[in-house]
């Protein structure tokens, strides 16, 4: 057998305005045919999988070009276009093949393409036929078009959120990929469009047990080879935008579409109770100043880098200020221009700022005061689980009592290090403002006394029934309350 793979990917957020180049993917990941790290990039794990895979089966594995960018704003045309002929000119000067396994993300909108997925594969499609396997593995934050399930055999997106399995995902799809190439599966993808947009964390209740269901019914029907839920991403505002199941049955597409059905209902049934409680700034600040004992976190959770904002937003540092609160760290606020001119001032330099909140509507207003440089870093970087996160040069300044991290590569704040690297003892403080929704939760929660999840402003478009969205259909949950009509009145 002789199999071709490839990866492009990232989450593109419509609202931001932080654009996509080629150089945004050459900053994250960009890696030519075979040169690949060993270790796989959230969506190049079926690249690393099908590596071994090939071992294992003495079959010919063709490697296309792997490209990753975290995610932000709209893609450059250019940009895309040009990675997508890369792969396809690799596809092509690698025919012929018996199937194509690809890792992709499933919500990147280009410059003049809204599914620049589904145009992909039906490039690919082009070059292939119909009759050659065409699989990929998918972020749950994606669009599931109808162009897409028309053209692919089957999708398998990770379960979790935070994405800690997409090793064993590619790993799934690898083993559905071989047994149908060897003749012993007959892939069948079925979807139910559950006509709702939520965000789904699976570290709690009530999307824990329901991934565990899904787990658990894989685990004992042989029929059914694969069970995802596609999240949806609500900050991409595309025409096909929403919550979708995929049934991938082995030839059973009926007792699939019953499953998805069944399944899809049971999530639409619980809409809107997925995800944790939010307060605004004002109370946020108000809830952590009455904590007794050590650090509370207050998570900045919608000015989160890793969902495409800027993550420069300054309404809850502003809302310290004016409380005079002391014994707070802020980190990150992204802005280049700010760290510019503290690295030029040095370490020890007292200086008038500006600083925060330039690059999108909704974060506040930028800082002004006189601050003093405390601490300055180059390439500075946090811990990520067992490896490391960078967030550029970055500089601690102090003001008001309050220390502040600004920073030059937008990133969340997944780790305390990211304190303890600019010179700032995270425990030694009554409050830690960050910017993550969710992935700060495992390492935070090993030092804070609470956390505290804080809406605040409009960073990012939360609220599906207030976003004003051009393109995304208005036909579902909770843009209108009654999506299903009849069928939810047994439920
Ligand atoms: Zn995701």
């Amino acid at each position: 057998m002789r199999l071709f793979t490839a990866a492009l990917a990232t989450e593109t957020n419509t609202f931001s305005p932080i654009c996509i180049d080629r150089r945004a993917f050459e900053a994250s990941l960009y890696a030519p045919p075979g040169e690949h790290p060993p270790t796989p990039t959230l969506c190049t794990a079926p690249i690393t999988v099908g590596r071994k895979v090939a071992v294992e089966k003495g079959w010919e594995l063709v490697e296309g070009t792997a490209a990753w960018a975290d995610p932000g704003g709209l893609i450059n045309r250019e940009t895309y276009e040009g990675l997508r002929d890369e792969i396809l000119g690799q596809l092509k000067a690698a025919m012929p093949v018996d199937g194509v396994v690809l890792g992709l993300h499933g919500a990147m909108v280009a410059s003049g393409y809204d599914d620049p997925e589904g145009d992909l594969l039906a490039r690919i499609r082009e070059i292939i036929g119909t009759d050659v396997l065409l699989c990929a593995e998918l972020d749950p934050h994606s669009h599931l078009t109808a162009k897409r399930v028309g053209l692919a055999d089957f999708f398998v997106a990770f379960k979790e959120f935070p994405h800690t399995d997409f090793v064993e995902r590619a790993e799934d799809l690898w083993r559905i990929a071989v047994d149908a190439l060897e003749g012993r599966a007959k892939p069948a993808m079925s979807v139910f469009d559950c006509r709702m947009i939520d965000v789904f964390p699976t570290s709690r209740e009530p999307m824990r047990t329901f991934v565990d269901r899904l787990k658990a019914i894989e685990a004992s029907d042989p029929d059914v080879l694969s069970l995802s839920v596609i999240h949806g991403f609500m900050a991409g505002d595309v025409p096909e935008m929403g919550t979708k199941i995929i049934c991938v049955t082995d030839d059973r597409a009926e007792k699939g579409e019953r499953l998805a059905r069944e399944l899809g209902m049971e999530l639409f049934d619980k809409r809107g109770s997925f995800l944790m409680p939010q307060v605004d700034e004002s109370q946020a600040v108000e809830e952590a100043l009455g904590t007794a004992g050590g650090p509370v976190v207050i998570a900045d959770m919608w000015d989160n880098p890793g969902g495409g904002t800027a993550g420069d937003a300054t309404i809850i540092l502003a809302e310290l200020l004016e409380r005079g609160v002391r014994d707070a760290a802020v980190g990150t606020i992204w802005d280049p221009i700010a760290v510019q001119i503290c690295m030029a001032a040095g370490e020890g330099a007292e200086i008038p700022l500006r600083f925060g909140a330039k690059s999108a509507l909704g974060t506040g207003n930028p800082i002004d005061g006189h601050v003093e440089i405390v601490r300055l870093v180059r390439d500075a970087e946090m811990r990520f689980g067992e490896s490391f996160a960078p967030f550029g040069d970055a500089a601690h300044i102090r003001l008001d009592g309050v220390d502040v991290i600004l920073n030059t590569t937008r990133a969340q704040s997944f780790d305390p290090s990211l304190f303890e690297v600019m010179g700032i003892d995270p425990r030694a403080q009554k409050i830690l403002v960050i910017k993550s929704t969710n992935h700060f939760y495992s390492s935070f929660s090993k030092i804070a006394s609470k956390i505290i999840y804080c809406a605040a402003g409009t960073p990012y478009p939360n609220n599906p029934a207030k976003t004003a969205y051009r393109k995304a259909r208005r036909d579902i949950w909770p843009m209108i309350q009654d999506p299903h009509g009849q069928e939810t009145v047994s439920a």
